[in-house]
């Protein structure tokens, strides 16, 4: 009898020993991991737990398992918000409306940002500007000046982002071609590739793309480099010239006519130069032979 105590009290024992050790490796191992990543674990253990019928780790696994939304929610927040975003953009085509549409955005807006991040690339100003598209940012970002202005104020993006300003840090964002907020905190990706990779200026364009559809435009402090960052990939612009154009086909929105004209205006002003300088060059020579054989 008191054999079958003991040996009682020391599986009790073994169990709550097990028990401390496993939990605790388990929250270390799901730190930073996913929702689904406890999933599995969870049904893994729980599989263990049930072939080896222990009976004080299957009570504590059952209270547990009752409470486990709300563990999710507290634990995982971000991937929850990312979860209810991805469900959000999949039903967005079948809404009768869009609170926002693509076309807000006016080609000279397009002209004066693609300007904008090409002089502050040049100038190594780090920036980072988001692009609202059908979703609404707001409740994806964190504080943040409201400003709104019109982003065809040529040089306002490059005083926002200028190391001085008191609204350098942080992003900007863009709402109907209107610069509605600066120095927000965006929301950080956990892609581990970026991470790697990049600092928490990138990562943060990374995460709110993910979460959201909005367009984010990174300008690096330090190598000068510009990222057009979609769905939580970063494409960076290899060709500054054909930045306008890449924005504009991304953006759904018509590039600048006068652009194209003043493109045209220029090659012809420039081919008539040269024509010019050619039939200069002609003439002069063929005075300076009549001169020489008169
Ligand atoms: P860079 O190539 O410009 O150095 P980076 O990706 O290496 O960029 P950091 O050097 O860490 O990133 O850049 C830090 C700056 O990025 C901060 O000063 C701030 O302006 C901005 N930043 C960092 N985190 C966030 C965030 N969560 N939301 C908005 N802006 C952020
Ligand atoms: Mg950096």
């Amino acid at each position: 009898m008191n054999l079958d105590l003991l040996l009682y009290f020391l599986r009790l024992f073994l169990q709550l020993a097990l028990l401390t050790v496993i939990y605790y490796w388990l929250m270390r191992f799901l730190k930073g991991k996913s929702v689904l990543m406890l999933a599995i674990a969870w049904l893994i253990l729980y599989g263990i737990v049930i072939g080896m019928k222990l009976s004080l780790f299957e009570w504590s696994m059952n209270r547990i398992t009752l409470y486990l939304p709300m563990i999710v929610l507290v634990l995982f927040p971000t991937e929850i918000r990312r979860i209810i975003s991805s469900m959000t953009r999949f039903l967005m085509p079948f809404q009768p409306f869009n609170r926002h549409h693509r076309h807000d955005f006016d080609p000279d807006a397009l002209h004066t940002l693609a300007n904008s991040l090409r002089n502050m690339a040049n100038t190594r100003t780090g920036a980072l500007i988001a692009i609202e598209q059908t979703i609404d940012l707001g409740g994806h970002i964190q504080g943040g000046k409201h400003i709104d202005a019109p982003l065809q104020d040529n040089s306002l993006l490059e005083t926002i982002f200028y190391k001085g300003s008191p609204l350098h840090d942080g992003g900007v964002i863009i709402r109907k071609g209107n610069i509605a907020f600066a120095s927000s905190t965006f929301p950080l990706g956990d892609n581990a590739s970026i991470r790697d990779h990049f600092g928490t200026r990138h990562q943060a364009a990374a995460g709110l793309s993910e979460e959201t559809d909005a367009i984010v435009l990174v300008v690096s402090e330090e190598t000068g480099d510009i990222h057009i960052v979609k769905n939580g990939e970063l494409e960076l612009v290899t060709d500054r010239g054909k930045l306008e154009k890449q924005l504009s086909r991304i953006l759904g929105t018509p590039l600048k006519e006068e652009d194209d004209t003043s493109t045209w205006l220029t090659h012809f002003g420039i081919l008539c130069r040269a024509r010019i300088k050619i039939l200069l060059v002609r003439f002069r020579n063929a005075m300076r032979i009549k001169n020489g054989h008169g």
